[in-house]
């Protein structure tokens, strides 16, 4: 990388000063009170009866017996814990020899546009027991806690929907639905290539094709290779047409960060307390943004072919455990995991804001 994250993170600093309190967006208190009441408990690297990480430390190939238990996982989450709230659908399919189970589940089913935010959970099967903790065990358990999250608004909109909020309702008041997408085939059997790698990501683009869903996307959000908590490489944005995507993720990283309701550039509680204090991202890197193409082979491809804008939230070069047995859970950085969730759940709200009815 090009600028070290202390400097950045002091020029940012005084960037904060200069230009005032910088609350273009701000965090809303009840968000604060339902992260800091929940997030540690539910992302963090200690057993726990409700943690959304650790039932993912474990390999997870297509057809093997941890890959399914991980998708019981995941889809139990939905229909207890979210019950009501997302429709969840699976789509099997075999390739290769090997059976594959994408995972897509959906909040505001009736939306005319939609808000996908996806990773894989599936491991490469080699190296031999390689559990994938930031491929992509902690993106897997970052949107299990939005899919929390957002329901906890939710229904919060609809117990409240007869009598006067105080702000608009974000989910209910949105024309944008919301798809959290968990891939299954990410990585490849056994030479990435076209025909050998993103298996259910080419599955679900061909269904949404022709089923006429690719056009009511928005935006895909993908997450991968996230958690090692690595100071480098950040994540840079990659595309023109979702580089306004990523200036609304940066800007609220900002806010977490540094922007305090006094002006000052103190910690927010919630960021000394659950994320990591620095930037994991990186505004000033436009190595990318002007390209017109991909650098990086990810589930996104068939999407992007199709039109849809893709923000890619991936860092580059890839940290260092990438595709060894090292990227286990022992060099997973809970806080950092905590810091993307954050800045997802927080994404999809002001997203969803913007296309309020
Ligand atoms: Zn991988």
């Amino acid at each position: 990388m090009k600028y070290g994250s202390r400097l950045q993170i002091v020029c940012l600093a005084c960037v904060a000063v200069l230009f005032g309190a910088h609350r273009a967006l701000g965090w809303e208190l009840s968000h604060e009170e339902y992260h800091a009441a929940h997030l540690n408990e539910l992302i963090n690297l200690e057993e726990g009866p409700k943690n959304l990480l650790l039932p993912f430390n474990r390999t997870r190939i297509p057809g093997s017996e941890g890959s399914r238990d991980v998708q019981r996982f995941i889809i139990e989450h939905f229909n207890t814990t979210l019950a009501g709230e997302w429709a969840v659908e699976t789509q099997p399919f075999e390739e290769n020899g090997y059976r594959f189970n994408n995972l897509v589940m959906t909040l505001q089913n009736n939306a005319s546009e939609f808000l996908v935010l996806a990773a894989h959970y599936d491991t490469k099967i080699v190296p031999t027991g390689m559990v994938g903790a930031i491929d992509s065990a902690a993106s897997c358990a970052a949107l299990l806690y939005t899919a929390q999250f957002l329901t906890h608004i939710a229904r919060h909109e609809r117990a409240n929907q007869y009598s006067k909020l105080d702000v608009d309702p974000v989910i209910t008041g949105s024309t944008l639905g919301v798809k959290i997408v968990f891939f299954d085939g990410e990585e490849a059997i056994e030479e990435w290539g076209p025909e050998d790698s993103i298996y259910g990501a080419r599955r679900l683009a061909a269904q949404w094709l022709a089923d006429g869903t690719m056009a009511r996307v928005r935006l895909l959000l993908l997450m991968d290779l996230l958690g090692s908590g690595e100071e480098e490489p950040m994540v840079p944005s990659y595309y023109a047409n979702s580089h306004q995507d990523y200036q609304l993720l940066n800007r609220i990283e900002d806010d977490l960060l540094f922007a305090r309701d006094d002006g000052s550039t103190a910690q927010s509680p919630l960021a000394a307390e659950v994320a990591r204090q620095r930037k994991l991202l990186d505004p000033t890197d436009y190595r990318f943004v002007g390209l017109g193409y991909s650098v990086v082979g990810d589930d996104h491809t068939p999407f992007l072919a199709a039109g849809v804008p893709v923000l890619h939230a991936i860092p580059l070069p890839f940290p260092s455990t990438w595709h060894t047995v090292q990227d286990d859970f022992q060099h997973l950085d809970a806080a950092e995991t905590r810091h993307w969730t954050l800045l997802v759940c927080e994404f999809v709200v002001q997203s969803l804001r913007f296309r309020a009815q």
